[in-house]
């Protein structure tokens, strides 16, 4: 068996060990007779799994008593939706800063539900493109006092920049966290909302974990269709309609292992430590590798940098290819070369892109 060094932005690197336990228990579970894709959502092998793996997220984040976390689908985009369906109430605006593609979809998406405010953008022009090259300062945030919600993305997937703290807000800060949930700890009482596709950080796609504070969920508008709404899941346990029983379940396996690693505090050390060791390997050859982000904004998730011209990133991606690297072609959006540095790529893979980079970089100078 071949395992290459996977790199790609989501879905992504897996642990190892997550696949193997799901290969192990795939046609039987448990001694079961059946495998978890096959059992009852509502019967008690799969209910025990649902509930390890809320249980998870809930230790591993430290996620307190005053939230609820609830299991969903649709991803990031219906969060885009269902986040203004349900906390935007009528007469209200809600407040959206902009540092990527991705916050600029959901501020779009949200213009569709009701009235939402540019609280800040990073965007510059760049030959007729808006780019992101830094998250804003505090106090740049020009916020509303009567603002129903202020919406941030901590992690700019596309651009690779992410927020290093989150701002105090009078209004509930609702973070999407699709590109770096679980990479470090985050002090969850002080945020209204977090949302998250799992396909990242915490397993495959087919699940969106949504965290959010309980005032919210009995609070929010209730002329809005039932499966919407945050307290119909809230209520159900996230087993109102069929969840995606084995995204669940691989999930599960995936936290599992960032429990036996440590936790989120070492989680952190390592993500911190793959990404000094990347980013020193790009400012080392200045001439030659350009990391466009500000350094006080840079990802520990995504690392995107140039190198002199696109013909010479193209030949980079062949080349890392041929050496069993992959994923590391920048968004089609933007160009460039974006190495997706998730919790499951091991040190050992950064390793060997760095020793790449450095042959690369010499065999054109
Ligand atoms: N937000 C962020 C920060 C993302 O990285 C992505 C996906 N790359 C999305 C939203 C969209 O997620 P989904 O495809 O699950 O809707």
């Amino acid at each position: 068996m071949k395992r290459v060094h996977n790199f790609n932005a989501g879905p992504s690197a897996l642990p190892l060990s997550a696949l193997e336990l799901a290969r192990d228990e795939l046609l039987d579970f448990e001694g079961s007779g059946m495998s978890i894709l096959e059992h009852s959502h509502r019967g008690k092998e799969y209910e025990k799994v649902h509930d390890e793996t809320l249980g998870l997220i809930r230790s591993l984040m430290a996620v307190p008593e005053t939230h609820d976390i609830l299991l969903l689908q649709g991803g990031a985009h219906q969060q885009f939706a269902q986040i203004p369906m349900n906390l935007l109430m009528p007469g209200q605006s809600a407040d959206y800063v902009l540092t990527g593609g991705w916050s600029e979809r959901a501020y779009e998406e949200a213009k569709n539900v009701g009235t939402v405010r540019l609280a800040a953008t990073t965007g510059v022009d760049h030959g007729g493109k808006t780019v992101y090259r830094r998250i804003p300062r505090f106090d740049e945030l020009q916020l509303h006092p009567e603002a129903a919600y202020v919406h941030i993305t901590s992690n700019n997937t596309l651009f690779g920049t992410q927020w290093a703290a989150f701002p105090e807000t009078k209004a509930p800060l609702v973070i999407d966290m699709s590109s770096d949930i679980m990479s470090r700890p985050v002090d969850v009482s002080k945020i209204g909302l977090i949302y998250a596709g799992a396909q990242k950080n915490v397993g495959p796609s087919g699940i969106t974990i949504v965290i959010i504070h309980k005032d919210l969920v009995q609070n929010a508008r209730k002329d809005i269709p039932k499966i919407f709404r945050y307290s119909t899941h809230a209520k159900e346990r996230s087993l109102y309609n069929t969840p995606p029983t084995f995204a669940v379940y691989l999930a599960r396996n995936v936290l599992r292992w960032v429990k036996e690693l440590g936790g989120l505090t070492a989680i952190e050390a390592r993500n911190r430590q793959k990404t000094d060791v990347l980013y020193a390997a790009i400012d080392s050859r200045p001439d030659f590798y350009k990391c466009p982000v500000e350094q006080g904004s840079r990802s520990r998730m995504n690392i995107v940098f140039n190198l002199p011209t696109p013909a010479l990133e193209d030949e980079f991606v062949a080349a890392a290819k041929k050496k069993d690297m992959v994923g590391l072609k920048g968004h089609r959006s933007v160009g460039g070369i974006r190495v997706s540095t998730y919790n499951a790529v091991e040190p050992s893979s950064i390793d060997a892109l760095v020793a790449f980079m450095d042959e690369f970089a010499r065999s054109k100078a």
